[in-house]
């Protein structure tokens, strides 16, 4: 007997888009595919290590994929975990994971074409109807005893699902009737160029018509001499979905206080701010070659939440949970230890390759800035930040403490910074003008994070961290002129009583919003500016009324 669904609207808009805008990147589908067969295989050996009951234990976890050129037909099967008739209605007939509502997100926004993005994202199950006719997937779930279903669907409007007397004994098959205009996917050879490029690193074996595919080593437990660089940029590739090199790769093996081998890799793409504070980062995590976890964050600080790559280590346990993860002191280690080989890795660029720091700095900075909250590498991070000044000529380039403190003047104790939206901003700001007249270097921020970065570290070696707006003119007067002031003229009497009347008048209209106004010796080529008594500034103001709302 068999019952028909209607898919979710969202599931409909991206059927649309994928069927009718989709022509080019269409292997991606294999990708997808393999890549669920794969994440099955992993939830099964996950619910074995549980000590759940599997049926059909006997299975190897594999996934084979045949071509049927008359029927004109891929299937693609696996022993994995399988779906039971919720499931299938469930997971596919919404849109319940990111990949796709990411893919959706930038869509709207990019102006890419759908074909270029879905690259980048991956729409998960449903970019299978970028090749197909219909689809069929038949499944039996790994709970001993369960039934078989199949799944239905020509991606249109609406999926049905009939009790599968057919079904394999535990996991899913497949079968995907090839659109005419796509039957470049019957070929053998087309296949195996997909699923090298995107699934060589898969840790189960795939067999295509019988023969095994991925047989690439895991590449991060290979010597790192025998490893060449077009070999890290496709697992980089792999890992990211990314199709250029990545801008630095810091590969290691370490034997204490943990033992364990990282390879991680500094991606040339951002993670965007909004996604701070989301889950979805960190290293894949791997115990004697079996993944235990992909993305797991207890092994990177958030500051470093841009970075991707795998950890495998001896010694943990197999069946450890990730429930457990997060407690365990290893994990702990290892996160300190990878955080220290970033942190030494990005030092090196930092001295050796400015080009390739600023291209980091540039991409990552803005994450990056949170690790102000690393005490135990504070001295390191402060040394790795970054900043616009003064003294630049173009809003691109970019000075470190050390740099700042080594042009600084003599008695100079104080690195001095300015909160702007912009260069342009922190030029015309009135705060600027004394430094510029006593030739004292500012720095430029643009952050608003940055200011919290100020005020966390405090200070750089003996230098206080200071917002040029809170010193007082009068400590400055040690620092002579470099760039003269107009002598202002002695007021006479008459001038002197008008400009206090002045004063009185403009407190009066202001009332309770300052609290004083008097006249100033700071200004040079401004009429007035707004100073704060209590020291704090006033982006960081904005900032904690913007709070307490
Ligand atoms: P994602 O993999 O990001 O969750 P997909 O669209 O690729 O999204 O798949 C949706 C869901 O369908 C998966 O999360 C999984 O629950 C289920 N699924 C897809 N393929 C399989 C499979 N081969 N075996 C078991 N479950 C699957
Ligand atoms: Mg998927």
């Amino acid at each position: 007997m068999s019952q028909s669904y209607e898919f979710k609207t969202e599931v409909r808009k991206l059927l649309h888009i994928i069927t009718h805008s989709l022509y080019t990147n269409r292997e991606i589908f294999l990708r997808e595919l393999v890549s669920n067969a794969s994440d099955a295989l992993d939830k099964l050996r996950f619910a074995e290590a549980k000590g759940e009951e599997i049926a059909a234990a006997e299975l190897e976890p594999s996934i084979n994929i045949a071509i049927d050129k008359d029927a004109k037909t891929i299937t693609i099967t696996d022993t994995g975990i399988g779906m039971s008739k919720e499931d299938l209605v469930n997971h596919l007939g919404t849109i319940a994971h990111s990949g796709s509502e990411r893919f959706l997100a930038e869509l709207a926004e990019s102006k890419d074409s759908a074909s270029n993005i879905i690259g980048r994202f991956g729409v998960g199950f449903y970019s299978v109807f970028m090749i197909s006719e219909d689809v069929t997937v038949t499944t039996r779930s790994y709970k001993p005893g369960s039934d078989g279903f199949t799944w239905k669907s020509d991606g249109l409007g609406s999926f049905e699902i009939i009790p599968a007397e057919n079904a394999p004994e535990r996991g899913t098959v497949i079968t995907i009737n090839v659109k005419d205009d796509a039957a470049e996917f019957l070929e053998k050879f087309r296949l195996e160029r997909a699923l090298k490029q995107h699934s060589s690193f898969i840790p189960f074996p795939i067999y295509l018509d019988g023969e095994h595919q991925n047989t690439t080593p895991a590449l991060w437990r290979e010597p790192k001499s025998s490893i060449s660089k077009e070999q890290y940029k496709e697992f980089y590739n792999y890992l990211t979905f990314d199709d250029k090199d990545p801008i630095a790769t810091v590969h290691s093996a370490v034997d204490a206080p943990v033992q364990f081998t990282s390879l991680a890799f500094i991606p040339t793409f951002g993670r965007d701010l909004s996604s701070i504070g989301r889950d979805d980062y960190g290293l894949d995590l791997y115990v004697r070659r079996v993944l235990i976890q992909r993305e797991c964050k207890d092994l990177l600080p958030d500051y470093l939440s841009f970075i991707k790559g795998v950890v495998d280590t001896e010694d943990l346990p197999l069946n450890i949970s990730r429930e457990t993860l997060q407690e365990n002191v290893l994990i702990r280690k290892i996160n300190q230890t990878v955080t220290k080989q970033i942190l030494s890795h990005l030092e090196r660029m930092a001295k050796n390759d400015a080009d390739v720091y600023k291209e980091f700095w540039n991409v990552h900075g803005k994450v990056f800035r949170l690790g102000y909250s690393d005490y135990a590498n504070r001295d390191r991070f402060a040394k790795l930040l970054r900043f616009n000044s003064s003294t630049h000529e173009t809003a691109d380039e970019l000075t470190s403490f050390e740099e700042y403190v080594e042009r600084a003047k003599e008695g100079q104790k104080s690195v001095y910074y300015i909160s702007a939206t912009s260069r342009e901003a922190a030029k015309l700001n009135p705060h600027l003008e004394i430094f510029t007249r006593k030739g004292l270097e500012v720095l430029f921020l643009y952050e608003p994070v940055d200011e919290f970065v100020m005020d966390n570290l405090g200070k750089f070696d003996e230098f206080e961290l200071v917002a040029a707006e809170t010193v007082n003119p009068d400590s400055l007067k040690d620092f002579e002129d470099v760039v003269k002031k107009e002598k202002a003229e002695e007021l006479s009497e008459e001038e002197t009583a008008t400009l206090s009347d002045l004063l009185a008048h403009i407190k009066e209209l202001l009332g309770d919003k300052v609290t004083e106004v008097r006249l100033s010796e700071r200004l040079s080529g401004s009429p007035a500016v707004l100073s704060s008594p209590d020291g704090a500034t006033s982006s960081m103001e904005k900032i904690m009324r913007m709070m307490n709302q």
